[in-house]
């Protein structure tokens, strides 16, 4: 292979493979594969949830963003062959051949083998699981009556988050908001009833004390109710069994979500490559495969040594590692020097309900509605690529981020 020929295949058009693929753009022939044909700015699906952004500003097509630099498949990836340096697809009869390979598919969702939470809940990853969440939402709300009493509305739109870290909070307390509104713009007596279920005695066991109190607050504030120390035993279409201190209990849900945890992605498997004890694969600190040096991995699959725990599995990490592997993939093509890199942590903002937001910046907490806007100037700076960050920024700065509220069906 003469450099100048040389294929680079991305699998995953997360934050790891996008930003990879976007900082190689025009380098060389590129091409990422992804299953669904837009990015998705995951730490905003919850304003997608409420209406507070558009699919278009937090998933835009990778065609648009490419603007024909690199190439786009659309597909499933099924199997990869490290030695064959090949990639077989769900859609495709003929392979694809590679000469770099960058390996980014992300996380899934963990059920950690719970009954019939697969089966019955609803995951939290890409827009349609939004959209799922926002329909059942709207389809319990329509299924109470004027004039119903205050316990047949709770009933009604009794709903549980499973998993108390920063996603269980943000998504529990936009629900909550929204609910709420719901309730009072349709006349309803009563209120929502939202629960976090977490295993450990905390709520966001991974957070730092500054911000805890905020969130801890926020929780409140939107009556959402915290159930630590408590284990989901089982999930049915309509309920949810949870065990605490021994004891059962059998609740009536509207619905069941699940953000309790991930694993890495099965697609690991077929890479056949060394993995720690969670499954993860265990890259060098130039994020290359050990066995195999023309593939590099990042993102919620790799493991990358010197990375803090609370950094670790998160966007700002593969973000940050998407650079330093397009560097790494321009000099190992080239024979120069790979390099690694220390990881930081860009501090954190969480999303609080539809008004209010905790941004964690250098040890200082800042809180309330000014925060949320810091956290959309903040998100707006990590969107893909200048054009897209211009028209997102413009939208929100003129048109505004109020929340949609959840009218009737059919309306
Ligand atoms: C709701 C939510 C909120 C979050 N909030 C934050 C936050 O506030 N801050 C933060 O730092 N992190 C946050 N995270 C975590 C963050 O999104 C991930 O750590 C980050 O996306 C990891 O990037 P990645 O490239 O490894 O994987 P991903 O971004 O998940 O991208 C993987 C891509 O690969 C595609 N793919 C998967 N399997 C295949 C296949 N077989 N074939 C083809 N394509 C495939 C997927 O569709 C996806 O596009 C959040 C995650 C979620 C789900």
């Amino acid at each position: 292979m003469s450099e100048k020929d040389a294929k680079i295949l991305i699998i995953g058009g997360g934050f790891g493979g996008l930003f990879t693929a976007l900082d190689l753009s025009g380098y060389r022939q590129v091409t990422l594969v992804n299953d669904e044909d837009h990015f998705l700015f995951k730490p905003m699906l919850y304003e997608y949830l409420s209406g507070e952004v558009e699919a278009w500003h937090i998933a835009p097509d990778f065609k648009d963003l490419f603007e024909g630099q690199v190439e786009f498949i659309r597909g499933a990836v099924t199997g990869v062959d490290l030695d064959a340096r090949t990639v077989t697809l769900g859609n495709r009869k003929e392979p694809l051949s590679y000469d770099v390979l960058v390996f980014a598919p992300g996380a899934i969702t963990n059920y950690a083998g719970v009954e019939g939470a697969e089966e019955f809940s609803v995951p939290f990853r890409r827009l349609d699981d939004a959209n799922h969440l926002r329909r059942r939402m709207t389809q319990a709300l329509d299924s109470i009556p004027p004039d119903s009493a205050p316990q047949d509305t709770r009933n009604a739109l009794t709903f549980a988050v499973v998993g108390g870290g920063a996603s269980g909070v943000e998504l529990a307390t936009k629900m909550a908001d929204l609910l709420r509104d719901a309730v009072k713009r349709r006349d309803l007596h009563g209120e929502p009833r939202v629960l976090v279920i977490e295993m450990a005695d905390r709520l966001v066991p991974g957070m730092g004390e500054e911000i805890r109190g905020v969130v801890e607050r926020a929780l409140e504030n939107s009556r959402v109710q915290a159930h630590t120390e408590t284990r989901v035993v089982r999930v049915t279409k309509d309920s949810i069994t949870l065990e605490h201190n021994g004891q059962h209990a059998e609740i009536h849900t509207a619905a069941v979500v699940w953000v309790a945890g991930v694993k890495p992605n099965p697609l690991i498997e077929s890479l056949k490559a060394e993995t720690d004890r969670r499954g993860l694969l265990l890259v060098e600190r130039t994020l290359q495969l050990r066995s195999h040096p023309n593939v590099f991995a990042l993102g919620d699959i790799a493991f990358y040594a010197d990375v803090s725990p609370t950094l670790a599995g998160t966007a700002q990490l593969a973000l940050q590692e998407a650079h330093l592997c397009a560097r790494n993939v321009r000099a190992f093509l080239q024979g120069g020097e790979l390099k690694s890199k220390h990881f930081l942590e860009l501090g954190e903002a969480v999303s609080l309900g539809t008004e209010h937001a905790a941004v964690l910046s250098a040890g200082k907490v800042m809180t309330g509605p000014l925060a949320r806007q810091a956290r959309f100037a903040m998100y707006t700076a990590r969107l893909p690529t200048w054009h897209h960050r211009l028209r997102v920024g413009a939208s929100w700065f003129f048109e505004g981020t109020a929340p949609r509220p959840l009218k009737p069906l059919g309306f």
